[in-house]
């Protein structure tokens, strides 16, 4: 694969450590593990540069394979992945990330994330020293949370002087989660939303099909666009290639500010996940689902 694409370079924004992400890439939750090489192999033909996956979707070996074969240069490629909920505590993250890595055929990854607070397990200060432990030794060039509520955040800027560099949220225009987001960015925390189109439950809103329908564009790069214009780190997913070259095709039109304005009038608390204050990866949380 040549470094060049058909879609104009996505643009980068900055990170705590004074390294950079994309600000879009391509989620790869419920890739089954045998397609996700093909569909991160069309998601770099496309132009996406940063893939996010986590053990927990048992996929990062596809990723890792996509990677070597496309033969882009490692410097080119931000790769994310997750320390699962039954891996945390401080000697099982070494095991999980030393696994993750082994999986990605990498030996470093640009952002590690503790998947979820799961506040029953009550380790994630524990996980925490770990990930400073990875970050220091350069085997995580970034390290950040997932799923973190005011009260985790403030628990572990309390406890640590490493603050994390990202927290990847649910966040969508259903669910829109302003006072977390002003959290983040009054501690220099990116902001970067998954499930940023509610799983296509947004597409169909008449708010969103009536400003695709007056731009020309598609329900999906309205949503898109309405988060790159907030700032947030977007990361959709699909494994059909004409939707990813869709989905990144987002850097060339603009939403005005009463298109913005309607859109932020559409959050209604909507989550399409767990909530983070109840999830802790137990078997019995995932049956209730
Ligand atoms: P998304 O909001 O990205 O939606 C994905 C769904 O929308 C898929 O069904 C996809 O279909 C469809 N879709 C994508 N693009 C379009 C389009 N242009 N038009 C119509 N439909 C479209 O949901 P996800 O939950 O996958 O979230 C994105 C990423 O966020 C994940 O893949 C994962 O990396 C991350 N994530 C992180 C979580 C966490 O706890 N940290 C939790 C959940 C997600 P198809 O694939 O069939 O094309």
């Amino acid at each position: 694969m040549t470094a060049a694409s058909a879609n104009p370079p996505v643009p980068r924004l900055d990170l705590n450590t004074g390294a950079s992400i994309p600000q879009l890439g391509l989620g790869v939750f419920q890739v089954p593990p045998e397609d996700t090489r093909g569909v991160v192999l069309a998601g770099l033909e496309a132009g996406y540069r940063s893939i996010d996956t986590a053990a927990r979707y048992q996929n990062e070996a596809g990723v890792g394979e996509a990677i070597a074969e496309s033969g882009l240069p490692r410097g080119d490629l931000f790769v994310t992945t997750k320390l699962a909920n039954d891996d945390q505590g401080y000697d099982q993250a070494h095991v999980a990330f030393n696994n993750s890595l082994e999986e990605l055929g990498l030996d470093a990854v640009d952002l590690y994330l503790i998947h979820w607070p799961a506040p029953k397990r009550g380790e994630y200060l524990n996980c925490w020293r770990a990930f400073e432990e990875f970050h220091r030794a350069g085997r995580a060039r970034a390290i950040g949370v997932s799923n973190f509520m005011v009260p985790h955040l403030e628990r572990l800027l309390e406890s640590s002087p490493i603050v994390p560099a990202v927290n990847q949220i649910e966040l969508h225009p259903y669910l829109q989660q302003k006072e977390l987001c002003a959290f983040h960015a009054e501690h220099g925390i990116l902001t970067e939303a998954w499930s940023p189109l509610a799983q296509g439950a947004v597409l169909a809103d008449p708010v969103i099909t009536g400003i695709a329908r007056r731009l020309g564009r598609s329900a999906a790069q309205v949503v898109l666009r309405w988060h790159i214009q907030l700032g947030n780190v977007v990361i959709p997913k699909s494994v059909t290639p004409a939707r990813q070259q869709e989905n990144i095709d987002v850097f060339d039109f603009e939403l005005t500010g009463d298109d913005m304005a309607a859109i932020e009038g559409l959050d209604r608390g909507g989550r399409t996940g767990f909530h983070p204050d109840e999830f802790n990866g137990f078997p019995e949380e995932f049956a209730k689902r």
